[in-house]
């Protein structure tokens, strides 16, 4: 039985609209984005190593990370970019792995991962990987529509990640997001829980 599923897309794809649509089947959301901003806020875990690594220019005044000021450090010098994730990545994955433990051993677990597939590892982590998919337009339409950017913006974050055909490599099942109605795309994630969490049960 599926206890550990993977779920990830490209920007604008769908994900957390599927990620939400799991925890209405029972999932319990793990959300690795929410986990990696969490922790270098005013307070979090990861500020103590990143004001020893690059001094106070990155502490903004409310005591958490200068992202703006960190940007431009790591977009001047690839080792700080190395640096920076030497950090991070062990914080985030030791809190990922508390909340999903946390979840308990019977919980069905959906780690909602934007790089599952340019990040390599988490491959050994989860039982499944789910990837919902959708063209390059209609990605850009749903974040332009949803958060306004400029396209442009849009079309640079989509050359960083994986490429459509990668993670479709990746995947022990799509989600075609294109052209579904979102009661449509909710049969799907319904249809696929039958499948992986409950297969017998029919
Ligand atoms: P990001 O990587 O930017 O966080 P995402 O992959 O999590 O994006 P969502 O936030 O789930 O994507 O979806 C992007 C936008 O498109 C949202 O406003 C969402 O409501 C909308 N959307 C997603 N799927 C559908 C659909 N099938 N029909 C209509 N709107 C949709």
């Amino acid at each position: 039985m599926v206890r550990r599923i993977g779920l990830t897309g490209g920007i604008g794809s769908g994900k957390s609209t599927v990620a939400g649509l799991l925890v209405a089947q029972g999932a319990v959301l793990v959300d690795t984005d929410a986990i990696a901003r969490a922790i270098a806020l005013p307070g979090g875990i990861a500020m103590p190593a990143l004001e020893a690594a690059f001094g106070p220019r990155v502490i903004a005044p409310d005591g958490g990370l200068d992202r703006a000021a960190m940007r431009q450090i790591v977009f001047a010098d690839a080792g700080a970019k190395v640096r920076l994730e030497s950090i991070l990545h062990p914080l985030i994955g030791a809190e990922t792995q508390r909340q999903a433990a946390a979840a308990g051993e019977d919980a069905v677990v959906v780690f909602d991962v934007p790089l599952l597939v340019e990040s390599g590892r988490w491959r050994a982590i989860v039982d499944r990987v789910l990837v919902v998919d959708a063209t390059e337009e209609t990605q850009l339409k749903r974040v332009v529509a949803r958060s306004g950017w400029a396209p442009e913006a849009v079309k640079a974050v989509i050359a960083q990640q994986a490429t459509r055909r990668a993670r479709r490599a990746a995947a022990d099942a799509v989600i075609f997001n294109e052209s579904l109605t979102l009661e449509e795309l909710a049969q799907q994630v319904r249809g696929l829980w039958e499948r992986w969490v409950r297969p017998g049960t029919r």
